[in-house]
């Protein structure tokens, strides 16, 4: 018999399904493109405003959009049956930030070149809203679908999070100015003296992290955790949970 998902999982998975779906009309909002070409006119468009709320969403609650609202994180989740190897995220956790330095530095140079952002336009490059508003527009959405599913597929469990992604980034950085200030936040907390070792919590976790190691060391904070929920659901002592919380010192 197959086993059924806890309720907050399947919410979760109900919620990442709809975002994919969506995503011919919410492309070009999180594109890593349309914002050098709005912002070599001086444009602050869709995918800009989006970056930072995703930035200012990452000072309360980490890297929660990772796990629950994330297009591409919902691509990979749909392909995890295909390869849900586990990945060592210490191999490949770097590249991001190799892809994200230059290509922020694009965006800067050309915002310069400018002479600055004089104009708001969130539905730059959509029609109506809608991002692939023309047949020729499905090249790039399939172009992105094959490359975030095809390295998951290959490396394994959500491998383009640790990999390629240009929006986690914006939220490590929040994570970090975060975690510096010492406000409180959304973030895992555990109990240790109940857990069995079991290991339940590190086989699940979908961003391939030592949850039982965590837990040991009282450290449940990680760059890479996407509050997914899911290593909180698995666990059949209950030892982890959500909280909010100031960072431990
Ligand atoms: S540690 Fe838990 S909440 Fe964080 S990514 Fe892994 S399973 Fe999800
Ligand atoms: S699933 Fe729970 S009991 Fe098992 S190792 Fe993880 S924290 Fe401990």
């Amino acid at each position: 018999m197959v086993k059924q998902l806890p309720t907050r999982q399947r919410v979760r998975r109900g919620i990442l399904t709809f975002i994919f779906l969506t995503f011919p009309i919410t492309i070009n909002y999180l594109s890593p493109y349309v914002i050098i070409e709005a912002g070599s006119q001086g444009i602050i468009n869709g995918s800009l405003i989006m970056f930072g709320i995703l930035f200012l969403s990452s000072l309360f609650l980490g890297r929660a959009w990772c796990g629950w609202i994330c297009p591409g994180g919902a691509m990979q989740d749909i392909i995890e049956p295909v390869n849900n190897k586990v990945v060592n995220g210490k191999k490949i956790d770097w590249i991001k930030w190799v892809i994200w330095i230059p290509w922020i530095s694009i965006i800067v140079w050309m915002v310069i070149q400018a002479g600055g952002y004089s104009k708001i336009d969130f539905f730059y490059l959509t029609e109506n809203g809608i991002s692939v508003d023309e047949p020729m527009k499905y090249i790039i959405y399939y172009f992105v679908i094959f490359l975030m599913m095809g390295i998951a597929a290959l490396v394994g469990r959500r491998a383009s999070c640790h990999s390629i992604c240009w929006m986690a980034p914006f939220m490590m950085i929040g994570r970090w100015i975060r975690n510096k200030v010492g406000w409180g936040s959304l973030k895992l907390a555990s109990d240790s003296s109940d857990c069995t070792n079991c290991k339940l919590c590190t086989r699940s976790c979908p961003m391939s992290l030592d949850v039982n190691g965590m837990v040991q060391a009282s450290k449940m904070e990680d760059p890479e955790c996407i509050l997914c929920g899911t290593c909180i659901d698995q666990c059949p002592q209950g030892v982890i949970r959500y909280a909010f919380a100031k960072p431990s010192k």
